[in-house]
Protein backbone atom coordinates (compact mmCIF):
# COMPACT_ATOMS: atom_id res chain seq x y z
CA UNK A 1 0.00 0.00 0.00
CA UNK A 2 1.69 3.54 -0.87
CA UNK A 3 0.90 5.58 2.31
CA UNK A 4 3.97 6.67 3.52
CA UNK A 5 5.75 9.99 2.53
CA UNK A 6 9.16 10.51 3.19
CA UNK A 7 9.04 14.35 3.74
CA UNK A 8 13.24 15.14 3.68
CA UNK A 9 15.45 12.69 2.10
CA UNK A 10 18.39 13.17 -0.23
CA UNK A 11 18.21 10.91 -3.37
CA UNK A 12 20.85 14.13 -4.57
CA UNK A 13 23.38 12.57 -1.97
CA UNK A 14 26.75 13.27 -3.71
CA UNK A 15 28.69 10.00 -2.76
CA UNK A 16 25.82 7.42 -4.52
CA UNK A 17 27.13 6.00 -7.92
CA UNK A 18 24.33 6.34 -10.48
CA UNK A 19 24.13 2.87 -10.22
CA UNK A 20 23.15 2.96 -6.71
CA UNK A 21 20.85 5.83 -7.06
CA UNK A 22 19.26 3.86 -9.93
CA UNK A 23 18.73 0.86 -7.51
CA UNK A 24 17.27 3.11 -4.52
CA UNK A 25 14.69 4.15 -7.27
CA UNK A 26 13.34 0.92 -7.77
CA UNK A 27 13.66 0.18 -4.02
CA UNK A 28 11.42 3.13 -3.50
CA UNK A 29 9.31 2.02 -6.57
CA UNK A 30 8.52 -1.72 -5.05
CA UNK A 31 8.25 -0.06 -1.26
CA UNK A 32 5.23 1.58 0.74
CA UNK A 33 6.50 4.82 0.04
CA UNK A 34 4.02 6.83 -2.48
CA UNK A 35 6.37 10.31 -2.84
CA UNK A 36 9.52 11.88 -1.16
CA UNK A 37 11.01 15.02 -1.49
CA UNK A 38 14.26 15.47 -2.47
CA UNK A 39 16.30 18.43 -0.43
CA UNK A 40 18.50 20.41 -1.75
CA UNK A 41 21.55 21.54 0.29
CA UNK A 42 23.26 23.49 -2.11
CA UNK A 43 23.22 24.57 -5.84
CA UNK A 44 24.53 20.98 -7.35
CA UNK A 45 22.36 18.90 -4.92
CA UNK A 46 19.28 21.60 -6.08
CA UNK A 47 19.86 21.07 -9.68
CA UNK A 48 20.15 17.46 -9.00
CA UNK A 49 16.80 17.25 -6.70
CA UNK A 50 14.94 18.98 -9.36
CA UNK A 51 16.32 16.90 -11.97
CA UNK A 52 14.92 13.99 -10.19
CA UNK A 53 11.61 15.88 -9.68
CA UNK A 54 11.28 16.32 -12.97
CA UNK A 55 11.68 12.64 -14.31
CA UNK A 56 10.15 11.17 -11.11
CA UNK A 57 6.36 11.36 -10.76
CA UNK A 58 6.67 10.59 -7.29
CA UNK A 59 9.33 12.59 -6.40
CA UNK A 60 9.30 16.33 -5.48
CA UNK A 61 11.74 18.94 -4.33
CA UNK A 62 13.25 21.30 -2.25
CA UNK A 63 15.88 24.11 -3.23
CA UNK A 64 18.37 25.72 -1.13
CA UNK A 65 21.50 26.66 0.35
CA UNK A 66 22.68 24.81 3.94
CA UNK A 67 24.15 26.49 6.54
CA UNK A 68 26.93 24.05 6.11
CA UNK A 69 28.03 25.80 2.38
CA UNK A 70 26.23 28.93 2.97
CA UNK A 71 30.35 30.39 3.03
CA UNK A 72 29.94 29.56 -1.07
CA UNK A 73 26.40 31.26 -1.53
CA UNK A 74 26.38 34.21 -3.70
CA UNK A 75 23.89 36.54 -5.54
CA UNK A 76 23.99 34.31 -8.27
CA UNK A 77 22.82 31.13 -6.46
CA UNK A 78 20.01 33.30 -5.10
CA UNK A 79 19.01 34.12 -8.52
CA UNK A 80 19.63 30.41 -9.35
CA UNK A 81 17.10 29.42 -7.14
CA UNK A 82 14.60 31.89 -7.89
CA UNK A 83 14.56 30.70 -11.22
CA UNK A 84 14.29 26.33 -9.91
CA UNK A 85 11.54 27.38 -7.32
CA UNK A 86 9.38 28.85 -10.57
CA UNK A 87 9.36 25.12 -11.98
CA UNK A 88 6.21 23.19 -10.44
CA UNK A 89 8.07 19.78 -8.92
CA UNK A 90 9.56 22.78 -6.57
CA UNK A 91 7.50 22.51 -3.50
CA UNK A 92 9.60 24.33 -0.88
CA UNK A 93 12.49 26.40 -0.05
CA UNK A 94 15.22 24.28 2.04
CA UNK A 95 17.09 22.54 3.28
CA UNK A 96 18.18 26.66 4.70
CA UNK A 97 19.05 27.36 8.47
CA UNK A 98 21.91 27.16 11.60
CA UNK A 99 24.52 24.77 12.12
CA UNK A 100 26.51 26.21 15.43
CA UNK A 101 27.49 22.41 15.71
CA UNK A 102 29.96 22.03 12.89
CA UNK A 103 30.21 25.70 12.27
CA UNK A 104 30.76 24.69 8.61
CA UNK A 105 30.30 28.49 7.88
CA UNK A 106 31.40 31.31 9.91
CA UNK A 107 28.31 32.07 12.03
CA UNK A 108 27.05 35.72 10.81
CA UNK A 109 27.54 34.06 7.20
CA UNK A 110 24.63 31.44 8.19
CA UNK A 111 22.38 33.72 9.77
CA UNK A 112 22.79 36.17 6.76
CA UNK A 113 21.85 33.77 4.06
CA UNK A 114 19.20 32.11 6.30
CA UNK A 115 17.45 35.14 6.33
CA UNK A 116 18.04 35.68 2.64
CA UNK A 117 16.31 32.71 1.79
CA UNK A 118 13.55 33.18 4.32
CA UNK A 119 12.72 36.09 2.55
CA UNK A 120 12.99 34.91 -0.66
CA UNK A 121 10.31 32.00 0.14
CA UNK A 122 8.12 34.63 1.99
CA UNK A 123 8.29 36.65 -1.69
CA UNK A 124 7.46 33.29 -3.67
CA UNK A 125 4.82 31.94 -0.70
CA UNK A 126 6.73 28.80 -0.83
CA UNK A 127 6.98 26.18 2.13
CA UNK A 128 10.46 26.70 4.07
CA UNK A 129 12.74 23.38 5.41
CA UNK A 130 14.84 24.08 8.25
CA UNK A 131 17.55 22.86 9.70
CA UNK A 132 18.67 23.92 13.07
CA UNK A 133 21.42 21.70 15.10
CA UNK A 134 22.77 23.79 18.60
CA UNK A 135 20.71 26.63 17.60
CA UNK A 136 17.29 26.18 18.59
CA UNK A 137 16.54 29.58 19.98
CA UNK A 138 18.15 31.68 17.09
CA UNK A 139 16.61 29.77 14.30
CA UNK A 140 13.21 30.31 16.15
CA UNK A 141 14.39 34.47 16.51
CA UNK A 142 15.36 34.93 12.83
CA UNK A 143 12.32 32.50 11.86
CA UNK A 144 9.68 35.33 13.53
CA UNK A 145 11.80 38.12 12.44
CA UNK A 146 11.97 37.57 9.02
CA UNK A 147 7.97 36.91 8.72
CA UNK A 148 8.00 33.31 8.50
CA UNK A 149 5.12 33.14 11.02
CA UNK A 150 3.73 36.74 9.82
CA UNK A 151 -0.06 36.81 9.32
CA UNK A 152 0.91 38.08 6.14
CA UNK A 153 3.06 35.17 5.14
CA UNK A 154 0.06 32.52 6.33
CA UNK A 155 -2.33 34.57 4.33
CA UNK A 156 -0.43 33.20 0.87
CA UNK A 157 -0.90 29.91 1.93
CA UNK A 158 -5.08 28.31 1.23
CA UNK A 159 -5.16 26.76 4.91
CA UNK A 160 -3.41 30.29 6.65
CA UNK A 161 -0.96 28.08 8.37
CA UNK A 162 2.94 29.27 7.79
CA UNK A 163 4.04 26.29 6.22
CA UNK A 164 7.20 25.83 7.94
CA UNK A 165 9.17 22.69 8.68
CA UNK A 166 11.53 21.92 11.46
CA UNK A 167 13.32 18.96 9.77
CA UNK A 168 14.52 16.27 12.42
CA UNK A 169 13.47 18.13 15.24
CA UNK A 170 15.94 17.66 18.01
CA UNK A 171 13.93 20.27 20.44
CA UNK A 172 12.90 19.79 23.98
CA UNK A 173 9.03 19.12 23.88
CA UNK A 174 8.99 22.44 25.80
CA UNK A 175 10.36 24.47 22.88
CA UNK A 176 8.05 22.17 20.50
CA UNK A 177 5.22 23.78 21.75
CA UNK A 178 6.44 26.94 21.17
CA UNK A 179 6.53 25.84 17.58
CA UNK A 180 3.43 24.52 17.74
CA UNK A 181 1.94 28.17 18.98
CA UNK A 182 3.59 29.78 15.80
CA UNK A 183 2.09 26.93 13.44
CA UNK A 184 5.23 25.16 12.59
CA UNK A 185 5.38 21.18 11.22
CA UNK A 186 7.81 19.34 13.09
CA UNK A 187 9.34 16.43 11.11
CA UNK A 188 10.93 13.35 12.88
CA UNK A 189 12.97 10.42 11.56
CA UNK A 190 15.63 7.68 12.99
CA UNK A 191 16.72 9.04 16.14
CA UNK A 192 13.36 8.62 17.66
CA UNK A 193 13.89 4.81 16.88
CA UNK A 194 16.93 4.81 18.99
CA UNK A 195 17.22 3.37 22.24
CA UNK A 196 16.91 5.82 25.21
CA UNK A 197 15.79 8.71 22.94
CA UNK A 198 13.34 9.93 25.88
CA UNK A 199 13.66 13.72 24.55
CA UNK A 200 12.09 12.95 21.01
CA UNK A 201 9.50 10.28 22.34
CA UNK A 202 8.43 12.96 24.58
CA UNK A 203 8.17 15.26 21.73
CA UNK A 204 6.38 13.25 19.65
CA UNK A 205 3.92 12.19 22.73
CA UNK A 206 3.21 16.04 23.32
CA UNK A 207 2.94 17.11 19.05
CA UNK A 208 -0.47 16.38 17.72
CA UNK A 209 -0.54 14.04 14.67
CA UNK A 210 -1.67 16.79 12.50
CA UNK A 211 1.79 18.49 13.32
CA UNK A 212 3.90 15.98 12.40
CA UNK A 213 5.84 14.88 9.30
CA UNK A 214 7.89 12.02 9.05
CA UNK A 215 11.41 11.59 7.24
CA UNK A 216 14.46 9.90 6.60
CA UNK A 217 17.24 12.22 6.04
CA UNK A 218 18.89 9.45 3.99
CA UNK A 219 21.50 8.11 3.44
CA UNK A 220 21.87 9.51 6.94
CA UNK A 221 20.28 8.82 10.48
CA UNK A 222 19.07 5.05 10.11
CA UNK A 223 16.32 3.69 12.48
CA UNK A 224 16.64 0.47 14.41
CA UNK A 225 16.27 -1.93 13.02
CA UNK A 226 18.95 -0.27 10.13
CA UNK A 227 20.83 1.51 12.27
CA UNK A 228 24.17 1.17 11.50
CA UNK A 229 23.64 0.77 7.61
CA UNK A 230 23.05 3.74 4.78
CA UNK A 231 19.23 4.93 5.33
CA UNK A 232 17.07 4.92 2.57
CA UNK A 233 13.75 6.23 1.70
CA UNK A 234 11.54 2.98 2.29
CA UNK A 235 13.41 3.04 5.94
CA UNK A 236 10.11 6.25 7.09
CA UNK A 237 7.89 2.76 7.62
CA UNK A 238 9.66 2.37 10.92
CA UNK A 239 9.29 5.90 11.80
CA UNK A 240 5.94 6.05 11.29
CA UNK A 241 5.53 2.51 13.44
CA UNK A 242 7.65 4.19 16.29
CA UNK A 243 5.03 7.25 16.23
CA UNK A 244 2.17 5.03 16.17
CA UNK A 245 3.58 2.58 19.19
CA UNK A 246 4.03 6.04 20.91
CA UNK A 247 0.59 7.54 20.35
CA UNK A 248 -1.10 4.18 20.84
CA UNK A 249 -2.42 4.42 16.96
CA UNK A 250 -1.90 1.80 14.21
CA UNK A 251 0.86 2.28 11.30
CA UNK A 252 -1.88 2.67 9.05
CA UNK A 253 -3.27 5.91 10.59
CA UNK A 254 0.14 7.32 11.33
CA UNK A 255 1.24 6.47 7.52
CA UNK A 256 -2.02 8.05 6.01
CA UNK A 257 -1.99 10.96 8.68
CA UNK A 258 1.38 11.96 7.45
CA UNK A 259 1.02 11.54 3.91
CA UNK A 260 -2.00 13.74 3.94
CA UNK A 261 0.32 16.29 6.52
CA UNK A 262 2.84 16.47 3.73
CA UNK A 263 0.87 16.93 0.68
CA UNK A 264 -0.84 20.04 2.35
CA UNK A 265 2.26 21.04 3.59
CA UNK A 266 4.29 20.72 -0.31
CA UNK A 267 0.86 22.01 -1.55
CA UNK A 268 0.67 18.62 -3.70
CA UNK A 269 -2.42 17.85 -4.99
ZN1 LIG B 1 18.74 16.91 5.20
Amino acid sequence: MKILFDSHTHLNNDTYTEEERAELISEIEESDVAYICDIGFDMPSSRLALSHARLLPWCWCAVGMHPHDSKDMTEEGMEELREMAADPKVVAIGEIGLDFHYDLSPRDTQRYWFRRQIRLANELAMPIVVHSREADREVMDILIEEGAFSERRKASFADGSPHVDIHCYSGSAEFAKEYLKLGAMLGVDGPLTYKNNKKTIAVVETVPLESLLIETDAPYLTPVPYRGKPNKSPYVEYVARKVAEIKGLTYEKVAKATLDNAKNFFGIE
